[in-house]
């Protein structure tokens, strides 16, 4: 019968393995590229961590997993995410955006991005000003975190 296998995911976001019970060779207690700790579970309710969806063949397709920004079960924000989050937020602080009402905004706004609600396109048109108002260096190393953090679609909006 066609499921969702479970995932382990190391608390940087490095994916170490998207069929644990398929594989569990393949699992690992601490990640292998940054020692940070390999999650299965979600840290806030407990849920395993949605893993590749495996069809009535018990075929999967590696390439086409999405690693979760939120918990299916909760709904809470995965650390990575989080931590993704606070990296770019640094970056801007590091580029002198140090007023703290702007960086509250940018904090919600990468919010509204990483969740893809109705407020993401302004979120975006916000977000791509304030980057493209920095530092060609810091610039594109927000640039390599979006990458990492937010979903294709969602980056076609931004004018960076
Ligand atoms: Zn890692
Ligand atoms: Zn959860």
């Amino acid at each position: 019968m066609a499921h969702f296998d479970n995932a382990l995911i190391c608390k940087n976001g490095h994916i170490i393995n998207t069929v644990a019970r398929l594989s569990p060779e393949k699992n690992l207690k601490f990640c292998t590229i940054c020692g940070e700790k390999v999650l299965d579970k979600c840290e806030t309710c407990g849920e395993n961590i949605l893993g590749s969806h495996i069809d009535d063949n018990g075929n999967y397709f590696p390439r086409k997993y999405v690693r979760p920004n939120c918990c299916h079960n909760c709904g809470d924000t995965h650390i990575w995410t989080i931590r993704n989050i606070e990296a770019v937020l640094d970056l801007l602080k590091k580029a002198g955006v140090s007023n703290p009402v702007a960086i509250n905004k940018a904090e919600s706004n990468l919010v509204e991005l990483v969740r893809e609600t109705p407020q993401m396109h302004l979120a975006a048109m916000e977000l791509s000003n304030t980057i493209n108002s920095l530092d060609f260096s810091i610039k594109d190393k927000i640039k390599k975190i979006l990458k990492i953090l937010l979903n294709p679609s969602v980056l076609k909006y931004f004018k960076l």
